[in-house]
């Protein structure tokens, strides 16, 4: 009997211990574009990696997704629904879609937030069906009304298990509003309006108190937020939703940076930020 108390009492202090919440960036595939694409002022003759990935983050309360990055069907979405002239800008590598990285670690979702609800970033939502995905009301609409190349129609197809959420009028590191998914101050949404209606910006707090904010597309780029610098005039007007609004989101990074030089800010598609991370299965902790 004693050995199978000891291993019962490890067990359980093993439960107590593994508390620390940790995040891990799963890459799904990159797209080869030029530098002067990407960011105002950038090099024609400069090659830029747009990484496409999702975050992973396992929370003490919950395993969440922030958005879900290509997916097993993206084939079939980007040939069936994206213009054709938007097609040689657009493509992508090849793809491991989250999905399939995470079965093979028996990792189970409890929840899908969206930073937004473009392509490129829903596209994996159909292989996590049975999984609630969180977004603002203006998004949800967004994604029912807008057309390719910024929304594929087809993402949207399946019974989604949408859960709108709205924010308090708690101001946080800046922003007016937010929500704080867990009342623990360790995940915390703030709207960031203008690249679409219902952006969304995630401040990730680890146990050591080192901060990451993740900004979607209001950048593709970090450079974006240091200069601060608009996408390149052809880019932004395909993809950004409203410009004043998403300049001002610009600028407030960029602020918010000066003021917090600690804070580690991640744009959804920055390769190099991304790299200095290292992908899953590596976790930040
Ligand atoms: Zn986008």
């Amino acid at each position: 009997m004693r050995p199978l108390l000891f291993l019962l009492l490890l067990a359980i202090g093993g439960t107590t211990q593994a508390a620390g919440m940790r995040f891990s960036l799963v890459k799904t595939a990159e797209t080869e574009t030029r530098d002067a694409f990407t960011i105002e002022g950038g090099a024609w003759t400069e090659k830029a990696i747009a990484n496409h990935v999702a975050v992973l983050i396992e929370h003490h309360a919950a395993t969440l997704l922030l958005d879900t990055s290509l997916g097993r069907q993206v084939d079939q979405q980007f040939e069936s629904e994206m213009p054709w002239y938007d097609k040689p800008l657009l493509r992508y590598g090849k793809v491991t879609p989250v999905r399939d990285q995470l079965d093979r670690d028996g990792v189970q979702v409890d929840r899908i937030l969206l930073t937004h609800s473009h392509w490129d970033h829903a596209s994996g939502l159909a292989d996590f069906p049975e999984v609630p995905v969180w977004a603002p009301y203006e998004e949800i609409e967004f994604s029912r009304i807008a057309p390719p190349p910024a929304v594929l129609p087809s993402q949207f197809a399946h019974a989604i298990r949408w859960m709108p959420f709205e924010y308090t009028n708690q101001p946080f590191m800046g922003f007016e509003q937010s929500l704080d998914l867990f009342g623990d101050g360790s995940l915390v949404l703030v709207p960031m309006v203008g690249h679409t209606p219902g952006s969304t910006g995630l401040f990730l707090t680890l146990d050591d108190g080192q901060r990451y904010f993740f900004t979607g597309d209001t950048s593709w780029r970090l450079e974006g937020f240091t200069g601060p610098k608009e996408k390149f005039w052809i880019s932004r007007n395909m993809v950004d939703n409203d410009r004043d609004a998403t300049f001002k989101q610009l600028q407030r990074v960029h602020e918010l940076m000066r003021e917090d030089p600690a804070l580690i800010v991640v744009p959804a598609h920055d390769e190099t930020t991304q790299r200095s991370l290292g992908y899953y299965p590596n976790w930040i902790e």
